[in-house]
């Protein structure tokens, strides 16, 4: 079975000027330094170069939250793959549970935004994840299938390895509920599952687990074997608690 590299992911959402973001990153880093993992910032669009500028040479690597799907036009408020290659932006999330709420984020636009991403080197961190009321009516499955055949229905099966996998139950994000590791472990062996059915190498590709990780129970989700590293909201927001997370396995 191939190694998949730990991946810890700070969404930092509307929080931190750019100012604050130096600030945290520079706390960050040395606290990471010595780190295998995969290590990827995502701060609000205003704060990504100067996370880009003060983060090279380092482990980290950098995210945006959001991209349009088009390389450019009459889209007022947006940004695109070609702008975020261009700050040597990495990384996108895609997809976010707070975009689809609040935004009218739609699988359509995901279908479009996945591979426009791939298509531009970025790495999509595509989110997906059941409400509470789904959970409660036994359908957790069903509606993260669902979302997974939408959102990469433009992706060929080999080509799905690339993209990042982020598990957010909407109802552990910024609640203060985690799912148990074994809710999570189970549901994350689920949606490998259901990558292996569509073609894809499945073995390879890195599954997060996103809701209410902090440094106290992060130890616990990472030992869970499909479990391959964190998207995390709040505790990333802290340099000195999210190195703790990030650190790990290396403090085990
Ligand atoms: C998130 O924003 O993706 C998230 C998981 O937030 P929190 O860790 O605060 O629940």
């Amino acid at each position: 079975m191939p190694e998949r590299t730990p991946y810890l992911a700070a969404n930092w959402k509307m929080h931190k000027t750019s100012a604050e973001a130096a600030e945290c990153v520079d706390a960050l880093l040395p606290r990471i330094a010595a780190t295998r993992h995969e290590v990827v910032i995502c701060p609000s669009v205003r704060a990504l170069s100067e996370v880009v500028e003060r983060s090279r040479g380092s482990a980290v690597k950098v995210a945006a939250q959001n991209m349009h799907e088009e390389q450019s036009g009459a889209f007022t408020g947006e940004v695109s793959a070609p702008m975020l290659v261009e700050l040597d932006v990495e990384a996108v999330i895609l997809g976010h549970s707070e975009r689809r709420q609040y935004f009218g984020e739609t699988d359509e636009a995901l279908a479009r935004k996945v591979p426009a991403a791939l298509a531009a080197g970025l790495e999509p961190i595509l989110c997906v994840g059941e409400s509470e009321e789904a959970r409660d009516a036994g359908r957790t499955e069903a509606v993260l299938e669902a979302q997974l055949q939408a959102d990469l229905a433009a992706v060929e099966g080999p080509e799905r390895a690339r993209v990042v996998i982020a598990y957010e139950p909407i109802w552990a994000i910024g609640t203060g509920r985690t799912a148990t590791p074994e809710q999570a472990q189970e549901t994350i062996a689920f949606v490998r599952d259901v990558l292996r059915r569509s073609g894809a190498a499945a073995d390879e590709v890195r599954i997060l687990y996103g809701g209410s990780v902090k440094p106290g129970n992060a130890t616990e989700l990472r030992g869970m074997p499909d479990i391959d590293g964190a998207l995390v909201g709040g505790a990333s927001l802290d340099a000195e608690g999210f190195a703790r997370i990030v650190n790990y396995e290396e403090s085990r």
